[in-house]
């Protein structure tokens, strides 16, 4: 079998013509895989779909009920079999219970990464190397200027200012799922045991995370209407970074906005966005993980899907590896 036999990108997405499914279709299809719940690769009107337990019960969250036909649960390592396909699901490390996915036919294997972390980050499973011939993989941070420091340092800046400035109310931007969660973790691990506020958004996901074994401690509406804004006075108050560019933001007690982000890397991001303290804190690989990823795993042929193909796809001429750009369109990744 050749390989685009078996994945090839399609107007949807990554598609599998030999067992007519897609993976992380951007557009409804009667049947997909998802690899995790962020929106751009989890959405919501698929008649068949496919994922773990975890990015079922996330789309649910934030789709309701009704966002698919009918939906089975894959367990990490378990081998399905679709029209002679056979599909698994392995930690991706991205967000909680994420996976990347393993397809199978005639001898020949494709792994898709999709979204993926290295590194430690007691909010989901690490990443672990899924042999394959064919790698595809995003090129989120593409560059070799992305390196991303330690998280912990990342937030001890963070825990640095709140000491500075104990009268500023602290909000922290951070995506809904997953990095919302991680950020909270990550405080937490760094010896923060006051409450965190959070924004009503995050609330469902949050509570979430904790009924799947993920401890974040003391969380508390971050609702202005019944106080007095000086009641967040020194507050660490966690919300999408959507949150902080309204009216909302405003109310606190002389907000310090804070934003935790792989795109903090780039200074005029910060600037544009109003954010006085970047925190680069990802959930996706950096360059040298990305590259690291690629030299682990030796494979025939690494695909690109989306990202900052050009400069990954040079690097694995160089190495010796040949590489092509999917170009797929459709993924912003909402988790950076
Ligand atoms: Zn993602």
């Amino acid at each position: 079998m050749k390989p685009d036999q078996l994945l090839r990108p399609a107007p949807a997405g990554l598609y599998c013509p030999a067992g007519d499914f897609y993976i992380d279709p951007v557009r409804p299809v009667a049947r997909a895989l998802i690899t995790h719940g962020h929106s751009d690769h989890a959405r919501a009107g698929h008649g068949a779909v496919l994922a773990t337990r975890e990015t079922l019960d996330i789309m649910e969250i934030r789709y309701g009920e009704d966002f698919c036909g009918t939906r089975q649960a894959a367990a990490f390592g378990e081998r399905i079999d679709l029209a002679g396909v056979t599909v698994s699901f392995h930690p991706a490390g991205h967000v909680l219970r994420s996976a990347q996915i393993a397809v199978e036919a005639g001898g020949l294997t494709l792994g898709a990464p999709r979204d993926h972390k290295r590194g430690a980050d007691p909010t989901r499973l690490p990443y672990q190397p899924v042999p394959r011939d064919h790698v595809i993989t995003p090129a989120t941070f593409g560059l070799p200027v992305f390196h991303h420091p330690e998280p912990k340092a990342e937030m001890g800046k963070l825990l640095t200012s709140l000491r500075q400035f104990p009268e500023r109310s602290h909000l922290l931007g951070a995506y809904s799922l997953g990095k919302a969660q991680r950020v909270i973790r990550l405080l937490r691990d760094c010896g923060y045991d006051a409450p965190v506020y959070i924004h009503g958004s995050l609330a469902r996901l949050c509570d979430y995370y904790v009924s799947r074994g993920i401890d974040l401690g003391d969380l508390r509406p971050a609702t202005l209407e019944k106080g007095d804004p000086t009641d967040f006075r020194g507050a660490v108050i966690v919300g999408p970074p959507s949150a902080f560019a309204d009216r909302w933001a405003r109310r606190f007690n002389e907000p310090l906005i804070a934003f935790a982000s792989g795109w903090m890397m780039v200074r005029q991001r910060a600037k544009q966005g109003g954010v006085e303290l970047p925190l680069v804190i990802s959930d996706h690989c950096d360059w040298p993980e990305l590259t690291e990823t690629i030299r682990e795993l030796a494979p025939r042929e690494v695909w690109v899907t989306h990202g900052r193909e050009e400069a990954l796809v040079r690097w694995c001429e160089l190495a010796g590896v040949p590489a092509r750009p999917l170009h797929l369109v459709g993924y912003e990744d909402e988790g950076d």
